[in-house]
């Protein structure tokens, strides 16, 4: 069993992005500018925007955090977050952002999703980009599914002809990387299984790449996979362990250590698809700045 590493594949796109800035930079052109906007104080989406400012840094992008506090007693009123977006889609110096989910339950996600300008949702959640990333058109790309297909290639893992069974079917992950995989060039066969799937070990038996994507610790166990398969473990959930001083480890969906003596390679979590997904935004951005130069000429 060999390791796919997402760190340092992550890494080296972030440092090839960087190069790309310098360039710019030199030849006078805009620096990539990356904005964020996060709501209240949930301990996985701080993390999450902390670790997109620091490689807004390592890729040489400028980058902004806009925040709102929100509690319970005195929740945002969801005006000032669609206020703050229209802000952000007019402002000219800022090519991409984000509004880090989940949101409280009082604002719905998707309504937030549908008044980013599609031309700045570098999160390529907008039905537009998804409706053109499923269509084959230019379009942002969902930063995970986008972040595992690059994972795949740069590792030298081919998907063409290859069955591959994806364990969820969300609309930032399952659904939008069956798409790009069925897709001319990455030309695999795909299985989308979810909740009300059947015998689902039957068929994750007959998969060439497994991408578990559910959030449930360590579903996927070794009876599900064939020999020699590629395992892509999506998962991240926060469970308990007052060993860590953070308090908590990240579990992904995969049993790893029964796993991994069985497949041929295997992502690990944390390492493996979180800092693509991180990488994906980062390269989203700078083809969002790029196509406002475009435009602007
Ligand atoms: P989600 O929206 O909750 O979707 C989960 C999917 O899994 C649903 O389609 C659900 O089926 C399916 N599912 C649940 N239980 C199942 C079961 N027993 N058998 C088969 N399918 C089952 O989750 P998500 O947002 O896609 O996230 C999934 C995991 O990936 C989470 O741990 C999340 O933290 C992680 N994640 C990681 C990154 C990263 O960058 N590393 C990015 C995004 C998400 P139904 O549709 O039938 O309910």
């Amino acid at each position: 069993m060999e390791l796919i590493d997402g760190k340092a594949t992550a890494a080296q796109i972030k440092e090839e992005i960087a190069a790309k800035v310098r360039e710019r930079a030199a030849e006078g052109k805009k620096i990539p500018h990356l904005a964020a906007i996060l709501v209240g104080h949930d301990g996985g989406s701080e993390s999450y925007v902390a670790n997109k400012i620091k490689a807004c840094e390592a890729c040489g992008f400028r980058s902004s955090l806009i925040r709102f506090e929100s509690t319970g007693q005195n929740p945002l009123n969801p005006e000032e977050l669609f206020a703050a977006i229209d802000k952000l889609n007019k402002d000219p110096e800022v090519d991409g952002f984000i509004v880090q989910l989940p949101l409280p339950k009082h604002i719905d996600d998707q309504k937030v999703i549908e008044a980013i300008d599609p031309d700045k949702d570098v999160d390529g959640f907008h039905p537009v980009n998804v409706g053109r990333a499923s269509l084959g058109l230019p379009a942002f790309h969902s930063a995970t599914p986008a972040g595992i297909v690059e994972l795949l290639k740069r590792n030298g893992i081919e998907t063409a002809g290859k069955n591959v069974v994806i364990i969820g079917r969300s609309n930032i992950v399952g659904r939008p990387l069956a798409s790009m995989l069925m897709h001319k060039g990455a030309d695999a066969t795909v299985t989308v299984c979810h909740s009300a799937t059947r015998n689902l070990a039957d068929i994750t038996r007959r998969a060439d790449i497994i991408v578990a994507a559910l959030g449930r610790p360590g579903f996927v166990t070794e009876d599900m996979v064939a020999d020699g398969a590629v395992i892509v473990d999506v998962g991240t959930t926060r469970v308990p362990d007052q060993s860590r001083k953070s308090g908590f480890r990240l579990c992904g969906d995969v049993d790893f250590e029964k796993v991994a003596p069985k497949c041929s390679r295997i992502t690990p979590v944390p390492g493996g698809v979180g800092p693509m997904t991180i990488a994906s935004l980062m390269l989203n951005t700078l083809e969002a700045c790029r196509r406002r130069e475009a435009t602007a000429r």
